[in-house]
């Protein structure tokens, strides 16, 4: 009953002229309309998605969002600009924020916050780093960073969120948790938003990402916690994506 979700996390890649490509690539190939297809580009690109991609069956979305309204903040992006140019989701908490610009749980939870303010599906990313999982901590340290978000948003808030889990150690490294290490994570992570609302752990999806290429992709997205799957590398080539698309 949740419907699947393959995101494309673009991150700092791609100009007017790749983007361009790589959508008309994506827009020509049939999609199964029973799966969710967006790509999550950098800000200044959203623009570019919302005249190609409107009217489409692919959505977009953004990769960060600022966690003020309006104002005094040099460099940032507010949800009410993204939802201005119609973006339906945008990540927060990507571990790369997370580490290089010292993005807290709490920071994390009003970004969040503010982006269900205007409408925009947040993306939430938790995960481990290895050192956390060599040391028998990664529960506690997925649910530690999914409780900061649940703790700002009421019940109904909640059940409009995704979630990813990316254990930090597979992003970009071509190691992939094994799909019974994946489904052990995403179901704590389920467990968790139960113990608040079984409504929402019925209804927020939890995708997987950390290195999904199509030659694993089936098996993690056969997994039955695993809702999606956010897709960093392999979305940035029309055919590795389409193939984890259909994969799913
Ligand atoms: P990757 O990135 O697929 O290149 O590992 C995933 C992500 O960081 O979202």
């Amino acid at each position: 009953m949740r419907r699947t979700l393959i995101a494309g996390n673009w991150k700092m890649n791609g100009n007017l002229a790749a983007n361009s490509s790589l959508l008309s690539e994506l827009l020509a190939a049939p999609i199964d309309s029973e799966n969710e297809v967006l790509v999550c580009v950098p800000s200044l690109y959203i623009s570019q998605c919302a005249s190609v991609l409107a009217k489409t069956s692919i959505g977009y979305g953004a990769q960060d969002v600022s966690a003020h309204q309006s104002g005094a903040y040099t460099g940032e992006v507010s949800s009410a600009m993204l939802a201005d140019f119609s973006c339906q989701y945008v990540i927060v908490g990507h571990s790369e924020r997370r580490a290089y610009h010292h993005e807290s749980n709490d920071l994390v939870a009003q970004k969040a916050l503010q982006a269900l303010r205007s409408n925009i599906c947040p993306i939430v990313c938790v995960g481990e780093t290895l050192e956390q999982r060599e040391a028998g901590k990664t529960n506690e340290v997925v649910i530690t960073q999914l409780r900061a978000v649940m703790d700002v948003l009421d019940d109904g808030a909640l059940a409009r969120i995704v979630v990813a889990y990316e254990p930090v150690w597979a992003i970009g490294t071509g190691k992939t948790a094994t799909p019974a290490m994946a489904q052990e994570v995403h179901a704590v992570l389920r467990l968790t938003l139960a113990e608040r609302s079984v409504f929402a752990s019925d209804k927020v999806r939890i995708l997987y990402g950390g290195s999904m290429k199509p030659d694993n992709a089936k098996e993690l997205l056969a997994m039955p916690d695993i809702d999606g799957g956010l897709i960093g590398g392999a979305s940035l080539k029309s055919g590795d994506f389409l193939a984890i698309i259909n994969a799913a």
